[in-house]
């Protein structure tokens, strides 16, 4: 379990003497939400001023309120382009951000310039889109944290350890919104089995 290099205290009086980037990634029914929501909570208990954004395109389970699969929920501000995030958590001390693969570039500039300014910066995402290529721009906001944590799923064919997205119905957009009827967890070689079983019923 990732604990926080903070000791309670906000992050410019920490150990590290600075703000960092923490990156939580995997694929979708893995857990990502929740463990964001676990280190806000976790930081809203110590007293820190804390500031949630999502991505204004995901209105999947709410407006504003960001909702992991088990019913969690936490207040959050939905924003249109990463640049938007400076302005609007220029007086928090802790920043999450949730569905990051679905920001555009300037996330990592963003990212780079809050934790510079002090700030702890916590982003969840996917790293690995429905055909099982890395989802920019996770893999740059993997390289540019401090801490990154994979978490994974349970596969929904056999049971093993998940890290893709299978998508069930077929479309080529890199984006499909959707979640239980749209996609499952797979493990690696599930995920090939389907792929393999949608290359035949495509051929
Ligand atoms: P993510 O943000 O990574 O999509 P969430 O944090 O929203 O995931 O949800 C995780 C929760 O989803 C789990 O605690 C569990 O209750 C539920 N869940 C549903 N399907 C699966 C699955 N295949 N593997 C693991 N958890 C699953
Ligand atoms: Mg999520």
């Amino acid at each position: 379990m990732f604990v926080e290099p903070n000791f309670g205290k906000s992050p410019s009086e920490t150990p590290l003497a600075s703000g960092w980037v923490e990156v939580i990634c995997g694929s979708m029914f893995s857990g990502k939400t929740e463990e964001l929501i676990r280190r806000l909570t976790r930081a809203s208990i110590a007293k820190q001023r804390v500031e949630i954004f999502k991505p204004a395109v995901d209105t999947r389970y709410d407006k504003s309120d960001i909702v992991s699969h088990n019913n969690n929920s936490i207040r959050s501000t939905p924003v249109g382009f990463a640049q938007d995030i400076l302005l609007l958590a220029e007086n928090s001390e802790v920043i999450g951000i949730d569905e990051a693969q679905f920001f555009d570039d300037q996330i990592v500039d963003v990212a780079v310039k809050l934790a510079n300014k002090g700030k702890r910066v916590i982003l969840a995402g996917l790293d690995m889109d429905f055909q099982g290529k890395p989802f920019e721009p996770m893999p740059s906001l993997m390289a540019i944290a401090e801490f990154v944590t994979k978490v994974h799923a349970v596969c929904m064919s056999c049971g093993a350890v998940a890290n893709y997205s299978f998508r069930l119905h077929d479309s080529d957009k890199k984006v499909v919104l959707g979640e239980k009827d749209a996609y499952e967890a797979r493990c690696r070689k599930c995920f090939v089995k389907g792929q393999k079983m949608k290359e035949c019923t495509t051929a």
